[in-house]
């Protein structure tokens, strides 16, 4: 009988793409992909551990698939990513959760189905076990099967890893140092996704803007991409700051398929901070960045990244976050305590109080929602065109604008795929709501 499988993704954009591949790996050998637990003969977690809320997530999430195990003898369970490729991890995890078949790291991760397939096809399946988490290096497995679950948005790595060494970070430690792919298997890949209908194409990477290969730089690569024949949008995903080049943001200006919405991971506003984070930048160098941008591309939004309670934060340097989250007014900021990441730097450092990040935390969040909610406003009765994405709990059509917002609408599934005019009439903090404008216009 056909086997089932189920794929779950913990952590970020990154991890949802590389579990495209992992299921691709799967339905190749023609298992069939299900969306619960309890109808999987196949369980695969695709781990992520950059912060620690979301590693004891996944380390409950494991526990519970202990009962899934003794329901059905036979279930498999393999953990991958990057929480299996810390130092010590397996261990960990064989010790605590035996009923693990599967581990692999971030490097071998697309040998799921073939570790799948050789444990059921193995004499005695309760003996066989893979516990393979490989160094990461500087290959890249160019020969994945996609499954891709994410239509009309497609999904694109153009490097893995990072060489920054933030002290905060354990990616670097996990993925390894920066491998940037080669240009043409860039062009392939976007070329078939457009052909197959793909309306919005977004460029994966820890640090897309150091991107080089065969001569080529991100700008290159982005204006070559921007200039192929279909209708579609172009993102990247993520920015460093101090990679962010005149030569990036001119093509961005140019050319008219590059979406004008930047996230650019602030980290903090204070130079003691940031100079003991690593990152390689001054508050002023960033503020001067966001005014150039700003002159260069006046329409484009910017979100951010921007943690508290890095070791050392005084009462002073988080005021100092808090004044530049008010002059830049970013369009939307994921917000984080910081928690320490084995093998870091920074969890050497002397932490500051659980109360004192609770603190920050809250004052942060109630800052940047104010300053959305004050953006929002300003959409109202505005149009935009929305790429239509899906159709949510409620019914509605969802979809995103150029600048990222979320916007919700009703109308008919079949709009899905589709860019549509939506006139905005609600505005809620995370998400717009509008009706469509003129469609026979
Ligand atoms: S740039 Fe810094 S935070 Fe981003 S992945 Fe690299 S080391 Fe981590």
């Amino acid at each position: 009988m056909t086997k089932s499988y189920l794929v779950e993704t913990f952590g970020c954009q990154m991890n949802v793409h590389e579990s495209e591949k992992i299921s691709g790996s799967l339905s190749n050998l023609g298992y069939i992909p299900v969306q619960r637990r309890e109808d999987a003969d196949i369980i695969v977690f695709n781990t992520c551990c950059i912060r620690d809320t979301a590693e004891k997530k996944i380390y409950g999430n494991i526990g519970d698939l202990k009962n899934y195990k003794k329901l059905k003898k036979d279930l498999i369970v393999a953990i991958v990513g990057c929480m299996s490729q810390q130092a010590g991890a397996i261990e960990t995890l064989k010790s605590q959760f035996p009923f693990i078949d599967i581990i692999l790291g971030t490097t071998n991760a697309h040998l799921v189905g073939e570790k799948v397939n050789e444990i059921i096809n193995s004499r005695d399946k309760r003996k066989l076990k893979y516990y393979e988490n490989v160094e990461p290096n500087n290959d890249i497995a160019e020969n994945d099967v996609t499954l891709r679950t994410s239509y009309p948005n497609g999904w694109v790595n153009i490097m893995y890893g990072c060489n920054n060494h933030c002290t905060y970070c354990i990616v670097p430690y996990v993925r390894g140092p920066e491998k940037s792919r080669a240009p043409q298997l860039i062009m392939d890949e976007t070329q078939n996704l457009l052909k197959d209908g793909y309306k919005e194409i977004t460029f994966l990477g820890q640090n897309v803007n150091s991107y080089s290969s065969e001569g080529w730089n991100f700008a290159k690569l982005l204006d070559t991409v921007a200039k192929l024949p279909y209708r579609f949008r172009l993102r990247f995903l993520t920015s460093h700051p101090r990679d962010l080049s005149d030569e990036i943001l001119d093509v961005i200006a140019k050319n008219e398929k590059i979406c004008k919405s930047i996230h650019l991971p602030v980290q903090a506003g204070s130079d003691d901070v940031l100079a003991k984070m690593n990152r390689h930048y001054t508050r002023n160098y960033y503020l001067s960045l966001v005014e150039k941008i700003r002159e260069k591309l006046p329409t484009c939004v910017l979100t951010t990244d921007v943690m508290v309670g890095f070791p050392g934060e005084t009462d002073e340097n988080f005021e100092e976050t808090i004044n530049l989250i008010q002059r830049v007014k970013f369009s939307n900021a994921f917000t984080f305590v910081y928690s320490p990441r084995t093998g870091t730097v920074a969890s050497r450092m002397v932490q500051i109080s659980p109360q004192v990040k609770k603190d920050r935390i809250t004052r942060l969040i109630s800052v940047q929602n104010e300053i959305v909610k004050d953006i929002s406003q300003t959409s109202l009765n505005k149009t935009y065109e929305v790429l239509v994405e899906g159709v949510n709990q409620k019914g509605l059509l969802y979809g995103r604008a150029e600048n990222g917002r979320l916007i919700t609408f009703p109308g008919d599934t079949n709009l899905v795929g589709e860019f549509i005019d939506v006139k905005i009439d609600k505005c809620r903090v995370s998400s717009l709501g509008g009706h469509i404008e003129n469609r026979d216009a």
